[in-house]
């Protein structure tokens, strides 16, 4: 066995997980949609079938003051039993368990009859909350011990407290958003009272069998944020309280450090778990960027914790453990931590889903549209919509030609995957080899399609797949010598100067500014610089675990980079809603300056001449790189459809430019497969 720390059996007493995996909890809005029960049966179905021990569901509000936003789900009442049951069947059916996490948002909610311990206003939402009652506290602590017990009524195999990231929960531990007079607030003993009676409570109610996971916020990033000595007393009064298992929570949402995005180290946080290891005698779960089985069972070996929870990864490939056990781990989906289809959709209110895995949540609805009549598929482009598309027609078990005029497959992936904190564009990539050979897709790589190339063979369907251009300027000076686009810019980095304008501040412009306003070294930092990076306390002895941040890039002379765009919106405004923060105080941090405004007048030797806010000035540069969009490279396409070819399809970038990304490119890729 490859990771047999992993797959070690976790013995709970009165009932024993498979393994050391945790599906961690993910709202999807699957929760609040019309046909979400049956969705997420197929969901999490799915997962339980693919191998994880034990999975959580996303949270669920026990009374209307806790929901997230107006209409997010709730479990209060017995006639509400009937949406869950389907859910918990189709897990236990799929060999799996599953838990139901109870989510009190208190001040983080998004409607106005939010509640928490003070009226202390979150930085993060538009209302303030109403102070809970003597009377209301006592009330609350009813609702988790009824929801808890409707869950166990579902069918669930246990439930989570959710008690980190800074909701309801956090609000009563920490002094700062409880300045309660009475015995809920007051002295730290006070304020943990609220979690433990919530522990105590549902545990005399639900009875000895049925798990309750608690999730302790062991480092809450925030100023004025609990201690490491709280931290392990409250981990102690939770498990005399009756808690199964204590599973990690990182960070609350209003916390300005990065703790699951990309560019955090992989298993990056598992050492404040480590720290509490042998403090109780309860497993404890760890948390946060574990993406791979490598990782999850070196945690696990190295003692940092009893289990590993990963979350994001479970969208991305149903069958990781399947995957894991069977030692097939070169086939498993990676988890690039981009937020891109998960996070940020949720953020919008949006369904979640995958930018690698489409299916994720779509499971009933992304299915072929024909009956399968094997054929003949040219796919022109090996980019990500293009492989995409060659690996889902090939697994349909038609006959698949995949062209690039490059030496090597995934198209612009291999621009992204230089970017520093991007290096898991790396895993996708390697995934689409390891599939294309699984199928055997047909590769033929350095080969130029044209016309008379599709004509020469008998092909009953092309898809072409064939990507954008970099626009061009039509701007005086844009030919000169010292402007580069950005495909030239980052293949060639040893060109450019130290000063340095970027004409353009799209998701490219701000990618371009990263890789080359930090050092080769940057990439791929350790856990402990990336701690000092962001300013959290490596020994989380600090309140709240943050210190001041550390320049660790070691740039003694950094390049002078100006940012520009014509927009009056902020820079990187339409960055991912969840990740767009971190890019901008990165470049702030490395010194990048961004205008917006700007009027281009022409680029002359000397640099960008500009109109910015009405006064004319040069942008010194002696590099220009322009990321000013793109345009579909679709020639190919329009001389195929001028011969009267019959068949033809037009996917990714090349089909629409505009907007066009990775998560857009996979799903028309896999949808033009279905429907062939
Ligand atoms: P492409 O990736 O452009 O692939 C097209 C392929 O077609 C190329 O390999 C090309 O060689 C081949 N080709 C073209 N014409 C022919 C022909 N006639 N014959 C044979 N082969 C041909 N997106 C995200 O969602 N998230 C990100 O974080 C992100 N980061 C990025 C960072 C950078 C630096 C860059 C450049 C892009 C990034 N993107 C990101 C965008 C994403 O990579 C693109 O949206 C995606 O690659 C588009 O896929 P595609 O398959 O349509 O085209
Ligand atoms: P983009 O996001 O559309 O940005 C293009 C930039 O060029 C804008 O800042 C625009 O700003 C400027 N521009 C447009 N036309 C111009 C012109 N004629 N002259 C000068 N400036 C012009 O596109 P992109 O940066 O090329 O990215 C392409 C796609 O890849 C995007 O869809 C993006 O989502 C995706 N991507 C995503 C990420 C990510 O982290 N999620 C990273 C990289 C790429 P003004 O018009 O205001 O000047
Ligand atoms: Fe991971 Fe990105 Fe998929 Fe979210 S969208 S699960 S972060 S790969």
């Amino acid at each position: 066995m490859k990771y047999p720390e992993l797959f070690e059996p976790l013995n709970l007493g009165f009932t024993t997980l498979k393994n050391r995996c945790l599906m961690g909890s993910m709202h999807t809005g699957l929760e609040e949609d019309k046909n979400g029960t049956e969705r997420l049966a197929a969901y999490y179905s799915a997962r339980a079938r693919g191998g994880v021990g034990l999975i959580v569901t996303g949270g669920i509000s026990p009374n209307i003051a806790g929901r997230v936003a107006p209409f997010s789900c709730q479990l209060s009442y017995s006639w509400q039993i009937k949406n869950h049951l389907p859910i918990t069947q189709a897990v236990h059916a799929g060999g799996g368990k599953i838990c139901m996490q109870i989510l009190h948002s208190g001040r983080y909610g998004y409607h106005p009859l939010i509640v928490s311990a003070s009226r202390a206003k979150s930085p993060i939402t538009p209302f303030s909350p109403w102070a809970l009652t003597s009377r209301g506290v006592n009330k609350t602590i009813n609702d988790y011990v009824n929801c808890a017990h409707l869950a166990q009524q579902s069918g669930y195999d246990g439930v989570e407290v959710m008690g980190s990231e800074g909701y309801l929960i956090n609000q009563f531990i920490v002094a700062k958003t409880n300045q309660r007079k009475d015995k809920w607030g007051g002295d730290f003993e006070n304020r943990i009272q609220f979690p433990i009676e919530i522990v105590r409570r549902i545990r005399e109610k639900v009875g000895p069998r049925f798990i309750i996971i608690y999730r302790l916020s062991m480092l809450d990033l925030v100023e004025g944020g609990s201690n490491w000595h709280e931290v392990t007393t409250l981990a102690k009064r939770i498990e005399q309280a009756g808690a199964t298992i204590i599973n990690t929570g990182i960070g609350w949402h209003e916390a300005r450090i990065p703790t699951i995005a990309t560019m955090v180290p992989r298993g990056g946080f598992s050492w404040v778990t480590k720290k509490l290891m042998g403090e109780v005698s309860i497993p404890l779960i760890t948390t946060n960027r574990i993406n791979t089985p490598e990782i999850a069972n070196q945690i696990i070996k190295d003692g940092h914790a009893d289990m590993v929870s990963m979350a994001r990864p479970f969208l991305a490939d149903p069958d990781f453990m399947n995957k894991a056990q069977a030692g097939l781990s070169e086939e498993i989906n990676t988890c690039i931590g981009c937020n891109q289809a998960c996070l940020d959709h949720v953020f919008k209110g949006k369904i979640a889903s995958c930018l690698v895995n489409p299916y994720a949540c779509y499971e009933t609805i992304l299915k072929p549209t024909n009956n399968f009549i094997a054929k003949k598929v040219a796919v022109v482009g090996a980019g990500p919509s293009g492989v995409s598309c060659a690996i889902e027609a090939a697994k349909l078990g038609h006959e698949v030609h995949l062209f690039d005029r490059q030496s090597e497959i995934g198209g612009q992936f291999n621009l992204a995957k230089i970017i520093p904190g991007k290096e898991e564009f790396h895993e996708t990539i390697r995934y689409f080899e390891v599939m294309l050979k699984k199928y055997n897709v047909k590769l033929h790589l350095n080969t130029l399609v044209d016309p008379e190339l599709i004509e020469s063979e008998s092909f009953d369907e092309v898809v072409v797949s064939s990507g954008i251009k970099p626009r061009k300027l039509d701007l005086e000076g844009a030919e000169l010598p010292h402007v580069l686009n950005y495909m030239e810019a980052l293949k060639n980095q040893s060109k450019i100067g130290n000063k340095v304008a970027i004409i353009g501040a799209g998701g490219i412009g701000f990618d371009v500014a990263e890789a080359i306003s930090h050092s080769a070294d940057d990439s791929q930092i350790s856990v402990s610089q990336f701690m000092k990076k962001w300013g959290v306390d490596h020994d989380n002895e600090e309140r709240g675990g943050l210190i001041e941040p550390v320049d660790i890039s070691g740039v003694t002379s950094r390049r002078n980079i100006t940012l520009m765009q014509r927009k009056e919106t902020k820079l990187g405004a339409g960055l991912g809603k969840t990740t767009g923060w971190i890019h901008r105080a990165s470049l702030k941090n490395a010194g990048v300056e961004m205008l917006n405004g700007v009027e281009y007048q022409k680029i002359s030797a000397e640099g960008v001449e500009v109109v910015h806010k009405g006064v004319s000035k040069v942008i010194e540069a002696d590099t220009v790189i322009v990321c000013a969009g793109q345009l579909s490279n679709n020639d190919l396409y329009a001389k195929l459809e001028a011969l009267g070819k019959k068949n033809i399809h037009l996917i990714g970038g090349a089909k629409v430019a505009r907007e066009i990304d990775a998560k857009k490119a996979i799903r028309d890729g896999i949808k033009v497969a279905l429907s062939l």
